[in-house]
Parts: C-alpha cells; sequence; structure tokens
C-alpha cells in the first residue's frame, strides 16, 4: 500500500515534532516542508533530508545561504494528501484558502480560532469524528492534557463539574521574545481562560471553568484540577484509571517539579526531551469530601504531536478504530516505555 503523503506548512516548535513524529510511522511519509527564512531550522532540515519548500520570491535568500530549495509552498501542498498547518497562531487560517484551492485535506494546530475547521480533535475522546473530514484542528497542549484526564473519568464515573487553574509556561526554550522573566502574569485577568469552552469543543457535556496565570518558566505547564465526579470512588481507582491510559503517565519516585520530569526526559534519551505523555503526580490524586484533586504536567512542546499523527490516520482513512491508531502512533514513537 502507498504510503499517505504529507507536507508540514510552518517548521518550528510544532512542525519539526510532527515531521519526525510522521517519518516514524509505516503508513505515511513526509513530501516536505515550508521555510520562510534560511535559518539554523532550515539547516537542519535539510541535514534530515526534509525537502524544503519556500515562499518562490526567498528561493534566491536560501540558494544564496547554500540550502537547497525542492520548490515553492504552492507547489508542496499540491504534491499532498493532507498538510499538518504548524504556522504561528491565526497565520494558519490564512492558508485555507490555499488548500481547498489545491483540494488538500488540513490540519491545524490550538493556536487557531475552533472556527478554522468543523472539527477540534482529540484521539481518545472524539477520533471517530474526523474520520474522513478534509478540515480538523488539533486542540492546544494545555486542552489536550484536560481531555486525556476529564474524558476517562467522565467514561468511568461521569463527571459533575471541573474546576482547573492552569500555571503556563512563558515561552518555549527556543523563544527569545516571550515572558515574563520576572512576574506571574494573570491571563487572562477576566475570567474565564479560553481553556475550558476549548474542552467544551470536543466534550460539549462538560461543566468547566478554568484560569490560568503565566510564569517565568520555559519547561512545562502544570493544572491544578478539581473535578467533582457524578459516583463516589476511591483515590486509587483513580490511580489506576489514570494509570491504564494510552497517554497518562504517573509520576513518583521522588519527583515533585516540571524540572525534574524534563531531567528524566534527558535521562531516558527522549528526541529533544519530549514528554508527549500528561504527567499525573501520583501521589496528588486524593478525594476530599467527595471531589477529586490532582496536579498534571503537559510538556507543551510535545504532547499534541502524537494527537497530529492520530488525525492524519482518522482524516485519510488509513485507521477507523481509535485504539488501533494510539498503539501504533506510541509504539512507533517510543509513547509509553
Ligand atoms: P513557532 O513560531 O515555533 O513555529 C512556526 C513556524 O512557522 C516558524 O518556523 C515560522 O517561521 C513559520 N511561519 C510563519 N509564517 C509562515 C507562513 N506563512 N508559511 C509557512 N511558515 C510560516 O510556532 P509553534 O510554537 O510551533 O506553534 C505552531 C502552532 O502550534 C500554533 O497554532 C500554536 O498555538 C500551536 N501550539 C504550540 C505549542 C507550543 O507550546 N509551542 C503547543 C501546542 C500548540
Amino acid at each position: 500500500m502507498s504510503k499517505i503523503k504529507v507536507a508540514i506548512n510552518g517548521y518550528g516548535t510544532i512542525g519539526k515534532r510532527v515531521a519526525d513524529a510522521v517519518s516514524l510511522q509505516n503508513d505515511m511519509e513526509i513530501i516536505g516542508i515550508s521555510k520562510t527564512r534560511p535559518n539554523f531550522e532550515a539547516r537542519t532540515a535539510a541535514l534530515k533530508k526534509y525537502n524544503i519548500y519556500v515562499p518562490g520570491e526567498k528561493t534566491d535568500a536560501f540558494k544564496k545561504e547554500g540550502i537547497a530549495v525542492a520548490g515553492t509552498i504552492e507547489e508542496m501542498i499540491k504534491a499532498a494528501d493532507i498538510v499538518v498547518d504548524c504556522t504561528p497562531g491565526k497565520v494558519g487560517v490564512s492558508n485555507k484558502a490555499l488548500y481547498e484551492k489545491e483540494g488538500v485535506k488540513a490540519i491545524w494546530q490550538g493556536g487557531e480560532s475552533k472556527d478554522v475547521a468543523p472539527i477540534s480533535f482529540n484521539a481518545e475522546a472524539n477520533y471517530e469524528t474526523a474520520i474522513g473530514a478534509d478540515y480538523a484542528r488539533v486542540v492546544s497542549c494545555n486542552t489536550t492534557g484536560l481531555c486525556r484526564v476529564i474524558y476517562p473519568l467522565d467514561q468511568a464515573y461521569g463527571v459533575e463539574k471541573v474546576r482547573v487553574t492552569i500555571v503556563r509556561r512563558g515561552g518555549d526554550p527556543g523563544d527569545i521574545k516571550s515572558g515574563p522573566i520576572d512576574a506571574l502574569v494573570a491571563d487572562p485577568v477576566k475570567l474565564p481562560s479560553h481553556h475550558g469552552p476549548d474542552v467544551n469543543t470536543i466534550m460539549p457535556h462538560i461543566n468547566i471553568t478554568s484560569a490560568a496565570i503565566k510564569a517565568p518558566t520555559t519547561f512545562m505547564h502544570l493544572h491544578v484540577l478539581n473535578i467533582k465526579l457524578k459516583k463516589d470512588c476511591a483515590a486509587d481507582e483513580i490511580k489506576s484509571l489514570l494509570a491504564s491510559r494510552p497517554r497518562i503517565r504517573m509520576i513518583a519516585d521522588g519527583i515533585s517539579s516540571t524540572a525534574e520530569i524534563i531531567e528524566l526526559g534527558r535521562d531516558t534519551g527522549r528526541p529533544r526531551n519530549d514528554i508527549w505523555e500528561n504527567c499525573v503526580f501520583k501521589d496528588s490524586v486524593s478525594i476530599d469530601d467527595g471531589e477529586l484533586y490532582l496536579f498534571q504536567a503537559i510538556h507543551q512542546e510535545s504532547d499534541v504531536i502524537p494527537e497530529n499523527v492520530d488525525a492524519i490516520r482518522a482524516m485519510t482513512g488509513l485507521e477507523k478504530d481509535n485504539k488501533k491508531s494510539i498503539e501504533k502512533t506510541n509504539k512507533a514513537m517510543g509513547i509509553g516505555l
């Protein structure tokens, strides 16, 4: 069977990771990535042997830097079965006309408004809605992390309400423009933050409210979750349920910080220290006055990557069963090892 041809439009934090994850799958291939500037990421993409496509007017600038150009971004889109748009938030929507013109399927990321595509996607919670779809949006890193926990709890016990506070990383490690450097920023001051409503794009029936604070760290986001379940249960049952999920990792062994989780990623040789799974602090899982409390850390740069791979499989009809797709993606990437 021929492989599904995938193009990556926007080769930054998310795009380079999606490219590498797709390359590990045996049912899809990267036909090209796009770069707008001949910078170090373009040179690394060339070293990895990705075909580099650029805006037509930039071809000479790349050639001048000795970086081979395979063609224009339009040519890359034309040759693809599906494009994963990883351009910065609010830029991706401006590419929609091109994808429509070329009749190519497209996936956007969480920085785009929910209106960019008729489907917001999470592999565990609503894979089936994306089967055969032309357009979908993989929800943001925080929304992905919330869906992965709320969905199995709702299936097992029923969720009455969710209250979440998110301490957000100020910027990604390679990001020299974001902050704060020395402040905690209510993000936004006016409540709720967009995360609760974003969960409702996947699970509309969940009663959820969220607040977010930006902090001077680059490593991960931290969620403080308070969930009222419809049925009584013990903390140990919740721990077992969460530990059984394919993209949740229970964190113990003395780890109490995001810095140590990243160190764990380094020590275990994860590519770019990526932690694709939700990291639930095992000892934090507790029941008080009938309500569940827990801490989880979310690696903003990488948790959405396997979700993009599964979205490709659903939309192109490669696999109709979400469990099989999740298992295949996880195995190829080394998730759960
Ligand atoms: P990024 O800035 O790291 O990468 C974006 C890349 O797209 C850059 O290389 C940029 O040069 C390139 N680009 C800009 N305009 C372009 C255009 N018109 N055509 C082609 N390429 C263009 O951004 P990112 O962090 O990878 O974010 C991408 C998307 O993923 C956003 O929607 C974001 O909200 C979402 N997202 C980001 C994170 C995160 O923590 N970084 C997590 C989850 C989702």
